[in-house]
């Protein structure tokens, strides 16, 4: 166990309910959703935050948002959703593990 709940799901020593992953994301349900689909898109390199992001991650960032694109597309929400990144306490982060809020379903 590390002292990230992030990083001990991406290890496999906390549990999650996932719903995609490959080398580089892990994508799980929010333990406490805040709308009828509510995803937690998480890029397995421990970044802390989006001011913790440099030059070199650029790419994988793309690919993030692409992923949401195609997980929402999965879901069956791609009519609309939301996505969001909190940023510091301010912003209402609370795990300090960068991830991307993707969330939808509402009628
Ligand atoms: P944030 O406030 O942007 O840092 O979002 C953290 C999110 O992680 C919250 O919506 C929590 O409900 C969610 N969360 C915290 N712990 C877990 C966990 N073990 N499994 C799934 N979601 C979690
Ligand atoms: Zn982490």
């Amino acid at each position: 166990m590390s002292d990230c709940i992030f990083c001990d799901i991406i290890n496999k020593e906390s549990p999650a309910d996932v719903v995609y992953e490959d080398n580089k994301f892990i994508v799980f349900k929010d333990i406490k959703p805040s709308a009828p689909v509510h995803l937690l898109l998480v890029p397995k390199e421990h970044i802390p935050s989006i001011n913790y992001l440099t030059e070199e991650h650029k790419e994988m960032m793309g690919e993030l948002i692409l992923l949401a694109k195609k997980i929402a597309k999965e879901q069956g929400i791609e009519e609309g959703y939301k996505l969001a990144f909190n940023t510091g306490r301010k912003g209402g982060q609370l795990v300090d593990h960068i991830h991307l809020h993707l969330m939808g379903g509402w009628e």
